[in-house]
C-alpha cells in the first residue's frame, strides 16, 4: 500500500504522532473492513477511501475529519456498525460518518436549474459539520478521476451531478482548486469530443504562448523590483471548463479567449497590493472599467485580491491577480483554510463553536466594508438554516421553516391536499400527521375524498399558510354545518306548527331578518344550529303565528342523528352513545347539539334551564364508526392484554386508546374503542367473555 505510506507522510507533517497513529489504526480498520472488495477499475476497494483523505491533507484537515474520511463508506458498504466506528475512533468520528451516510442516500433527481439551488443548500443543511461537506467533495473528486472506469450510461447523470451540485458548493465554499478540477473533469465526460477538442489545441497553444509569457514575466518581475516590492509571481492557465464557457458565452473563438494571458502576483502585506497595483498600472496601461477591488469588498465565499487588466506588449490583454500569501491560501482552501492555518495548536470542540470561530477570524481579517455582514448572512443560511428541505414523491424540494410538520408540507403542496390529508408517509413509512420533518425526507401525503381538517391540527402546524387554511376551513365549515342542522330544526318546529316550510317565501324571510337584525339566513340558520336561538322562536316568527307558548306537540318532534353533521352535532363524552343506544339531544348555548344516552348520569345532574331538550333518534343508515369506552376488570396473568386485544381485533374493532389501573389482585383495562353500533359492541363484548382471565366487563 504504497498510497497509504504516502498518507501517512502527509500527515505527519503536521499532526501529532499520537493522531498519526490513529490514522494509521484507520487505514488498518477499514482495510480489513473492505477486504475482498473492488473499485470499478479493479483496484482495491481501500484506495478510494486513501485517495480521499490524501485530498483532505492538502487542506491540512484535522485527524477526525481524516479518519472519518477513511471509513467513509465502510457502514454503508461492509458490516461494520456505526456503534463499532463509535467505540474505536471515538463517537466525533461516528457522528462524521454518519452525516456522510445521510449524504450519500439523497439523490439528485429533477433536471430544474430552481430545483439545483435547493438542493445544494439541502445537503449543505444536512451537513451540519463543515467537514462532513469537505469529505464529501473530497469524495466525489476522486470519484469524478475514475468516472472512466465506471459504465459509459452512468457518465451523465453523475457528471451533471457534480457540474450542477458539488462544483457549486464546492465555489461557495472557497474551495478553488477542487471546484475547477469538479467542472473539468464534469465538463471531459458530459461533452467528451468537445473537451478533446479543447485539450489539444490547449496543449498547442501553450508552446506558442511560452515565449510571450516568460517576457511579460520578467517586465512585471522587474519593475516590482526597481520598488522594492517583494513578490511571487507567476503565470496562470484557465481550466478548461471556463475557457469553454467564455468562448459560448461571450461567442468568442478559441484563439480570443486563449489570447488573454494570466498572471498572479503574491505579496506579503495588504499595503503592498495596492503598491504593486500602482507599479504595474505604470507599467502597461490599464483597460477602464476592468479594475475590481475584492480586497475592500470581498467576495460571498471570503475570496480577496485586487482583479486587473493590462494592455500588453503585444496588444493583447494582460490578467493580473494581486493578493497577499495569506489571502492566497483562503483562496485555494476556503472553509478549510481555517484548518490548513491553526492546525497544530488547534483544540477540537464542538462544530459549532468551530465554524463560529473561523467565521468571526474571517470577519475580522475582511476590512468593514457593508459587504462583510452580507458574507456572514450567506454562510449562516447555508450552514445553520431556519429551513428543513424536504423531497415530494415526484422528486421535486420544498423548504419549509424548522419546525414544519406533515400537515405544513400537506399545505404548501396545495389547500386541498391540506384539507383531505389523512396520513403521512416519510420515507416511505406510515407516520403521524404531527410528525415534524428533517432535512431529506421524502414525504407523501395520503388523502380521503371526504376528509376534513382537524382543529388538533392547529395545536402543531408551523407555517401561517397551513394555520390559515385549517381556522379558514373550520370557520365554514361549522357554520354550514350549523345551518344545515339549524334547517332541519327549524323546518321541524314550521311542521309542528302546522306551516309548509316551502310556503316560506322571500318577503317572510326578509321580515324576519329584518325584525332580528341577522344579516342573512344563513347566519340566522347557524345560530339555530348552535343553539344560540331557539327553533321553535323563529319558526313562530317566521310564520307570524303569534306568541303563544309552544305546544305540547312541539316537544314530541323527533330529530334524526346521521352521524355526518360534523361539529353541529356532538355526542357526549360522558356516555358516549352509540347507534342503538335510546337518546336524547340538548342544545345549550353556543354548543350546538349535544347527545346523550338516555340513562347518562351527567345528563341528570347536571341539568339546568337554559338549555333544550330535543327528542332524537338514529338515521338507520349510519355507517362510520363511533367511540365508545369499556372497562375490564382481568386477573393479573402474563399475555391477557395480548389475547384481549387479539379478541377485539377478531371482532373488527379498533382500539382508539387503553388504560390500566391497578385493582388489588386484579387489573382494569380502559378502551376507548371503535364500533358501528350497539350489535358490535354486543358481539366484541361476548368474545371477550369467552376470556378466562376477564372477570368483569363494564360499559
Ligand atoms: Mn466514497
Amino acid at each position: 500500500m504504497a498510497d497509504a505510506d504516502l498518507l501517512i507522510g502527509e500527515v505527519a507533517a503536521y499532526l501529532k504522532p499520537q493522531d498519526v497513529e490513529h490514522i494509521r489504526e484507520a487505514i488498518e480498520f477499514s482495510h480489513a473492513a473492505h477486504q475482498g472488495q473492488t473499485r470499478q477499475s479493479g483496484d482495491p476497494y481501500i484506495s478510494h477511501p486513501i485517495a480521499v483523505a490524501r485530498t483532505l491533507t492538502t487542506l491540512h484537515l484535522d485527524v477526525q475529519a481524516i479518519i472519518a474520511a477513511l471509513l467513509h463508506d465502510v457502514v454503508e458498504d461492509t458490516k461494520i456498525t456505526a456503534e463499532q466506528i463509535a467505540e474505536k475512533f471515538g463517537k466525533p468520528v461516528a457522528e462524521l460518518v454518519d452525516g456522510l451516510s445521510k449524504l450519500d442516500r439523497i439523490r439528485f433527481e429533477t433536471r430544474e436549474d430552481a430545483e439545483a439551488e435547493n438542493f445544494r443548500k439541502m445537503l449543505l443543511a444536512m451537513a451540519r459539520d463543515v467537514r462532513v461537506i469537505l469529505i464529501k467533495l473530497a469524495d466525489r473528486l476522486h470519484n469524478m478521476r475514475t468516472l472512466e472506469s465506471m459504465p459509459h450510461e452512468k457518465w451523465e447523470r453523475i457528471a451533471r451531478e457534480t457540474m450542477e451540485i458539488y462544483a457549486p458548493i464546492a465555489n461557495r465554499l472557497g474551495l478553488n482548486d477542487i471546484y475547477r478540477e469538479l467542472q473539468d473533469l464534469s465538463f471531459k465526460h458530459l461533452h467528451p469530443n468537445r473537451y478533446a477538442v479543447l485539450f489539444k489545441a490547449l496543449k498547442v497553444a501553450r508552446g506558442n504562448r511560452r515565449e510571450v509569457v516568460g517576457k511579460i514575466l520578467d517586465a512585471i518581475r522587474q519593475r516590482l523590483a526597481e520598488q522594492h516590492i517583494q513578490a511571487d509571481v507567476t503565470g496562470r492557465e484557465k481550466n478548461i471548463y471556463s475557457i469553454y464557457k467564455k468562448m459560448q458565452s461571450k461567442s468568442l473563438a478559441f484563439a480570443e479567449v486563449l489570447d488573454i494571458y494570466g498572471f498572479r502576483v503574491l505579496v506579503n502585506d495588504f499595503a503592498a497590493c495596492y503598491l504593486a497595483l500602482g507599479a504595474l498600472h505604470g507599467l502597461y496601461k490599464p483597460i477602464p472599467g476592468k479594475f475590481k477591488d475584492y480586497i475592500a469588498i470581498p467576495k460571498v465565499n471570503g475570496y480577496q485580491s485586487l482583479h486587473t487588466t493590462l494592455f500588453g506588449p503585444f496588444g493583447t490583454p494582460i490578467e493580473i491577480q494581486i493578493r497577499t500569501h495569506e489571502m492566497h491560501k483562503i483562496a485555494a482552501a476556503g472553509v478549510a483554510s481555517h484548518w490548513l492555518y491553526k492546525s497544530g495548536h488547534f483544540s477540537t470542540n464542538d462544530l459549532h463553536k468551530k465554524t463560529h470561530q473561523w467565521l468571526q477570524e474571517l470577519l475580522e481579517s475582511l476590512s468593514q466594508s457593508s459587504d462583510s455582514s452580507e458574507f456572514l448572512e450567506h454562510l449562516k443560511v447555508d450552514l445553520f438554516p431556519d429551513e428543513v428541505y424536504v423531497f415530494t414523491p415526484k422528486g421535486k424540494i420544498l423548504s419549509l421553516p424548522r419546525g414544519a410538520t406533515a400537515v405544513d408540507f400537506a399545505y404548501s403542496v396545495h389547500t386541498d391536499i391540506g384539507n383531505r390529508c389523512i396520513a403521512v408517509k416519510v420515507n416511505h413509512e406510515l407516520a403521524p400527521l404531527r410528525t415534524e420533518l428533517r432535512n431529506g425526507d421524502r414525504v407523501e401525503i395520503i388523502t380521503a375524498p371526504h376528509a376534513k381538517p382537524n382543529p388538533a391540527w392547529l395545536g402543531y402546524v408551523a407555517t401561517g399558510r397551513a394555520r390559515g387554511h385549517i381556522r379558514h376551513f373550520l370557520k365554514t365549515m361549522q357554520s354550514g354545518e350549523s345551518a344545515q342542522l339549524g334547517e332541519r330544526l327549524l323546518n321541524q318546529a314550521l311542521q309542528t306548527l302546522g306551516v309548509k316550510p316551502q310556503d316560506m317565501d322571500e318577503a317572510h324571510w326578509d321580515k324576519l331578518l329584518k325584525d332580528t337584525g341577522v344579516k342573512s339566513r344563513q347566519d340566522l340558520l347557524a345560530d339555530i344550529g348552535l343553539g344560540r336561538r331557539l327553533n321553535m322562536v323563529v319558526a313562530r316568527q317566521l310564520a307570524r303565528v303569534g306568541d303563544a307558548a309552544p305546544s305540547e306537540t312541539a316537544a314530541n318532534t323527533v330529530i334524526t342523528i346521521q352521524g355526518t353533521e360534523g361539529m353541529a352535532v356532538q355526542f357526549a363524552k360522558c356516555c358516549r352513545p352509540i347507534p342503538g343506544d335510546p337518546i336524547i339531544g340538548v342544545i345549550k348555548s353556543g354548543q350546538g347539539l349535544v347527545v346523550h344516552t338516555h340513562d347518562c348520569p351527567a345528563l341528570r345532574k347536571g341539568r339546568s334551564g337554559s338549555e333544550q331538550w330535543l327528542d332524537v333518534v338514529w338515521d338507520k343508515n349510519i355507517t362510520r364508526p363511533f367511540e365508545v369506552g369499556i372497562k375490564l376488570v382481568v386477573a393479573n396473568q402474563r399475555g391477557v392484554l395480548a389475547k384481549v386485544a387479539a379478541a377485539i381485533a377478531e371482532a373488527e374493532s379498533n382500539i382508539e386508546n387503553v388504560n390500566f389501573t391497578n385493582e388489588g389482585e386484579y387489573t382494569a383495562l380502559h378502551f376507548t374503542l371503535q364500533v358501528n353500533n350497539r350489535l358490535h359492541l354486543a358481539n366484541i363484548i361476548r368474545s371477550l367473555r369467552k376470556i378466562p382471565e376477564v372477570m368483569r366487563i363494564i360499559r
